[in-house]
């Protein structure tokens, strides 16, 4: 009895035993990864018939991670889930990994297929049940009783079955969230690529076109493998996707070889690697050419074995150039690093290692944005350099420079106004997002991230375009107004900045003057100053603000005026540098000055506007014995 027992438990073992997935009331997503239970097909010729089979039962095997992921390998993949559902409700089934050259989904209900969709790179993106970058089925499990799935998996890319159930409102905002940051990434490359393009056509320094080439095949590659491409490029034909999506790798590759010939400058500094290097190219081109006639996969394996080996090449080469003098190959080497430490992070997250959250999900997304940043840094600090080697090569680099920054100057000015809608729209998005309850910490915390990042890039695209508007075409508005009530107004600004520092100030309205000026620009001048005094100062520092009628003197004329005053008792500033902080980007070189944030435009604002007052500005104070600023405004100008 005992036996027979055991015998049909084992014959239930098979899918009765299985537990199903209970989607209830209160989650609103479901990792599927321990809940599926895989089949390998090695000679790709099983059917869903065959499948099913009792003699096939022993082949199931119970996954035991979240993204269960099998490397690159030409097996089929069949995956068999069991749902039971408390909510008459539909449910959206994604695979987060828009690889797949075919998916297939069938229902079956009363041991035969009740249903059977199909989706993947293979199949019109118009037949997809969801449009989305992703692969997404919608799923209509029976209430309350167990629904059976079967998956079938077809890739030319790697095996990695990153499964989740979501309720139909939790997706909708993931993916709304999701299209935000993406919006974010793929902008800060294309403004960066554009950015460096004008540059390369102003100053022809081959570097730069490189670089460019470089982000914008990474773009390409970017938009693929989030599935954009399919989602709104490709959409309509299959297959240019197959055709051009792996080239992107090994060309991208060509162009960043190519970027580093230039910038570290192998040929001189360090022939061996430069030979390397070139033979690397080489291979690189003719991969890119193989993508177009060999398989797939094959090229794929290719490529990571050169990738890993190329890489280790040139964060070598990095590594020797900054050993030689080079300073401008440290950002070089954190660039590649902070790319490899996001594709690792990645890497470890698909295949299980790291837990799936957004900030392991996005890494390379974060990784990579850096990377063009820090190369981008590396260009500019590789200009300062070449200017400090020799004097042929400086005087060039002055002349490139020059050109380059007339260019600058007016792509500047356009790329600030610019900047300015999208900047604010990310500001506003990310500050409901940090307070709305509804998301998980990990979003949250990571929009606060970003509202403090662009808060900061506001003021800055904010001064920018102050700082052009007064050197071009700025008319004083004027209008009447008291001076206690201007600085009040100031003082209202800066309270989130004192609320952070251990400073008091000190300001009492003894009289009242009414003068005539243009009221918004003087306070912004008075608060530029104002900031500084409150930011360089001591603990339990204090600030004075004074104001009086006064007389003014010039070697010609006398004339009335009124005398602003702001007093510290912070750090002081060295005399030698007394002049130099009203201009334009000088910041004093102190370890506080790493600590604030600035960009050094606030004195050369400040000294401008009252410049455009007939006013001046000056100031006294000693190293580490407080500062005072002293703004003199003429009654008429
Ligand atoms: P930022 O504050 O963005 O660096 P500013 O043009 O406002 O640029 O100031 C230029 C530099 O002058 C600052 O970097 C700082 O070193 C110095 N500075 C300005 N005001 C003060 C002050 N009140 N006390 C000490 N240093 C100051």
């Amino acid at each position: 009895m005992k036996l027979l027992f055991t015998i049909i438990l084992l014959f239930l073992n098979s899918i009765f035993a299985m537990d199903p997935i209970v989607l209830t009331k209160d989650t609103i997503e479901y990792p599927m990864g321990m809940y599926l239970e895989i089949l390998e097909d090695q000679n790709r010729i099983l059917t869903i018939d065959d499948i099913q089979k009792e003699e096939f039962e022993n082949r199931w095997i119970k996954s035991d991670r979240q993204v269960p992921s099998f490397g690159f390998t030409k097996s089929i993949y069949w995956v068999r889930l069991k749902i039971k559902s408390d909510l008459e409700k539909k449910y959206f089934l994604e695979i987060r990994f828009p690889q797949f050259d075919k998916v297939s989904l069938f229902q079956i209900k009363t041991k035969s297929v009740s249903e059977e969709k199909q989706i993947g790179d293979y199949i019109p993106f118009k037949e997809r049940d969801v449009p989305s970058r992703n692969l997404v089925f919608v799923i209509n499990p029976s209430f309350q009783i167990d629904n059976l799935y079967f998956l079938r998996f077809e890739t030319s890319d790697s095996m990695m079955l990153p499964i989740s159930i979501w309720t139909e409102e939790a997706f909708l905002e993931k993916s709304n969230l999701e299209m935000y940051l993406f919006g974010m990434f793929f902008g800060a490359l294309i403004v960066m690529g554009f950015y460096n393009l004008f540059v390369w056509i102003s100053i022809r320094d081959n570097t730069y076109f490189f670089y460019v080439m470089y982000i914008f095949t990474f773009v390409y590659f970017w938009f693929n493998y989030t599935g954009l491409m399919t989602q709104y490029i490709w959409r309509w034909s299959i297959y240019f996707y197959h055709l051009f999506y792996a080239i992107s790798i090994p060309l991208s590759f060509v162009f960043m070889i190519s970027f580093t010939i230039n910038f570290l400058q192998t040929e001189k500094t360090l022939p061996k690697i430069h030979r390397l290097l070139n033979v690397f190219r080489l291979i690189f081109i003719v991969t890119t050419l193989g993508t177009l006639f060999m398989d797939h996969q094959a090229v794929i394996i290719l490529l990571v074995i050169e990738i890993v080996l190329v890489a280790l090449l040139m964060i070598f080469g990095g590594i020797l150039s900054f050993a030689l003098g080079y300073r401008s190959a440290r950002y070089y080497m954190l660039a590649w690093m902070t790319l490899l430490l996001g594709g690792i992070i990645l890497a470890l997250r698909n295949a299980g290692f790291l837990p799936s959250n957004p900030l392991t999900e996005y890494s390379a997304f974060l990784g990579t944005s850096l990377e063009v940043i820090l190369l981008s840094l590396g260009l500019a600090d590789r200009i300062n350099d070449l200017q400090k080697q020799n004097v042929t090569a400086q005087v060039r680099a002055l002349e490139a420079e020059k050109r380059g920054s007339k260019v600058k100057d007016e792509f500047l000015a356009n790329l600030s106004h610019e900047l300015r809608t999208p900047m604010t729209t990310v500001f506003v998005l990310s500050e409901l997002l940090a307070g709305n309850d509804n998301y998980p910490d990990e979003v949250r915390e990571f929009a606060k991230e970003i509202r403090a990042g662009s808060g900061k890039l506001n003021d800055y695209v904010n001064d920018l375009i102050l700082v052009t508007d007064i050197e071009t075409n700025l008319k004083l508005q004027k209008n009447k107004i008291e001076i206690s009530k201007l600085i009040e107004s100031v003082l209202v600004e800066v309270k989130q900045i004192l609320e952070d520092q251990d400073v008091q100030i000190i300001f009492e309205a003894k009289e009242k003057i009414e003068f005539e000026c243009d009221s918004i620009l003087l306070a912004k001048a008075i608060e530029a100053i104002l900031k500084n005094a409150i930011v360089y100062n001591k603990p339990k520092g204090t600030v004075e603000i004074t104001f009086r009628k006064r007389v003014l003197k010039t070697l010609d004329r006398t004339f009335k005026g009124i005398e602003i005053s702001i007093k510290d008792n912070g750090i002081g500033i060295s005399k030698e540098f007394h002049d130099k902080i009203f201009e334009k980007f000088f910041r004093v070189d102190t370890s506080l000055s790493y600590e604030v944030s600035g960009v050094g435009l606030g004195l050369f604002i400040a000294r401008k506007i009252v410049e455009l007052h007939g006013g001046t500005i000056r100031v006294k104070s000693e190293l580490g014995n407080g500062s005072e600023f002293t703004i003199d405004l003429p009654e008429k100008s």
